[in-house]
């Protein structure tokens, strides 16, 4: 097999209609996609030298050449090392030297970054800029044809967003990918070939994993002028293509949703918005259902698992009349078609329905392991089922409740606590606009509840608000014992937010 073949079949099917296309304009036809796809691909085989299976990192903010760029390690047996654009030079070099990447290609800004990191990079034998004469030969190059692999060959090396620590190397296989897109269309959307996918989240990350059901579909795939994400520039493109779908961040439907730009907005092209990654409260569920509609979906997935471990797709949140609607849309919803979940206790023993555990996966989405680091695939992958990290509950239908990461998780008094618990009450709160909630250790208690709040603009919640609010809604050891008004929370290039800086931030600076 090779996933690239999706392409291949895609331009047989539809080499005419749009493939690529940057903000309003048609870049690319799938024809010429997959003719420059074959034609990188070849090239780098026979020029760079590269052989089956050798790393190929991708170092670009969203542009016109990306999934050429993917589709052509694939299509010649190599591995794609999609990298965050908005990582420092260090981290990228930390990321390139750790998958032994031979050949780089990059946008050109990002390109000079990398060449200045050479000494740190003693694999990488070539840098290619996007936009240079060697890029362009190398796409017009003669064609080869897709290099046929074993449906476990790697095919993209998928680093985690590092909220703690270095960030691993997921390693998602040729077959990782096509289950990843057969689920796309049992769980979360159907595609039409008139359809696409606007990229504004990276697509390193979420927003590539997602242009993969959309190439198999030939759907059109839109890069923003910006490469990213602005409510304004967001909202002409979905004026101007219809059957648009996007892989937000909860952030980022936020943003869309409280824009002063949303009132006059045209949405009747948008489609889909798929989200995850992050909790999305209820409170800003309600909120997005109201203005745009029922046509969100949220997939739970992680790295290792890309596209969804869980979902929730648009049936529930259209269902308003259903007896537990408020439960079922704070959910992370049910497991994917294909995927068997289990919440566990420390031991693997599975739990009763409603009792606290970690969630464990498996099936054919789980990957192969982390690049180069037997340790920690040993204590994320056994006996075939990977441990999330995540701690949640499962109801007797199967819908999975996310109460946080476990190491997040506060234990006061030997009694756990669930941030996302206290940060969902905080979050009904008028004047609140973002919240976060940590432990910092007591020593009569273990840990004691501590929230950062962000206010909205012109607002000043006072503790004495908060507490009430929080007397009012949950049990009062949950309360938090002390409030940081902070003006922003600490957040990586993905938009979570880093508990673990404010849990240092604590340390660094304790207060009372
Ligand atoms: P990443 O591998 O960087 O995509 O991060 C995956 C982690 O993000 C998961 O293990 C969860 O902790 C969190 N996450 C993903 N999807 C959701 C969701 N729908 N709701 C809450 N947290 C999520």
């Amino acid at each position: 097999m090779n996933h690239a073949s999706m392409l291949a079949k895609a331009a047989d099917r539809y080499p005419d209609r749009p493939a690529i296309s940057v903000g309003t304009t048609i870049v690319h036809t799938y024809g010429v996609l997959a003719r420059r796809t074959a034609g990188l691909a070849a090239a780098l085989r026979r020029d760079c030298g590269l052989q089956v299976g050798d790393r190929v990192a991708i170092v670009a903010k969203n542009c016109a050449e990306y999934l050429e760029a993917m589709y052509g390690c694939w299509w010649a047996g190599l591995a794609a090392v999609p990298v965050n654009a908005k990582l420092h030079p260090k981290e990228i070099a930390f990321i390139l030297a750790n998958s032994g990447t031979r050949v780089v290609i990059a946008t050109p800004e990002l390109a000079d970054a990398v060449r200045s990191v050479t000494d740190e990079t003693p694999s990488v034998e070539r840098v290619v800029s996007t936009e240079s004469a060697a890029y362009r030969d190398m796409v017009a190059s003669d064609p080869m044809d897709y290099e046929p692999v074993p449906p476990e060959a790697l095919a993209w090396l998928f680093y985690t967003s590092g909220t703690t620590g270095r960030p691993k190397g997921a390693m998602l296989t040729h077959r990782n990918l096509t289950v990843t897109v057969m689920n796309y269309f049992s769980d979360v959307d159907g595609i039409e070939p008139e359809d696409c996918m606007i990229h504004c989240a990276p697509m390193s990350h979420g927003s590539g994993i997602y242009a993969l059901p959309h190439i198999a579909r030939a759907a059109n795939n839109v890069v923003p002028e910006s490469g990213g994400y602005g409510v304004a520039e967001t909202l002409e493109l979905i004026a101007h293509w219809p059957g648009a779908t996007f892989f937000f961040a909860p952030t980022m439907i936020t943003r869309l949703i409280t824009s002063e730009l949303i009132a006059e907005a045209d949405l009747t092209n948008l489609k889909t918005i798929v989200y995850g990654g992050a909790p999305m409260y209820l409170a800003d569920t309600k909120r997005a259902l109201d203005i745009l509609g029922p046509k969100i979906v949220q997939i739970y997935g992680q790295g290792e698992a890309p596209m969804t471990i869980t979902g929730l797709g648009k049936r529930v949140y259209r269902d308003r009349e259903h007896p537990r609607w408020e439960a079922a849309i704070a959910s992370a919803g049910y497991p994917r078609t294909d995927v068997e979940v289990r919440i566990v206790d420390d031991a693997g023993i599975p739990q009763p329905f409603g009792e606290v555990g970690e969630i464990i996966c498996r099936g054919d989405i789980v990957m192969a392991g982390y690049w180069d680091n037997p340790t920690a695939t040993a204590t994320s992958l056994k006996d075939g089922w990977l441990w999330t990290g995540d701690v949640g509950v499962m109801d007797p239908d199967g819908l999975v409740t996310l109460k946080d990461r476990s190491k997040d998780m506060i234990i006061s008094g030997g009694t756990n606590i669930y941030p996302r618990e206290i940060e969902e009450i905080l979050l009904t709160h008028p004047a609140v606009l973002e919240c976060a909630v940590v432990g910092r250790p007591h020593p009569d208690w273990g840990e004691e509840v501590v929230a950062f709040v962000v206010p909205r603009e012109g607002t000043s919640p006072t503790e004495a608000d908060l507490d009430a609010l929080c007397l009012e809604n949950i049990a009062r050891f949950k309360r938090p014992k002390l409030y940081r008004i902070v003006s922003a929370l600490q957040k990586n290039n993905y938009g979570k937010i880093l508990k673990t800086a404010l849990r240092e931030d604590l340390a660094k600076r304790p207060v009372k």
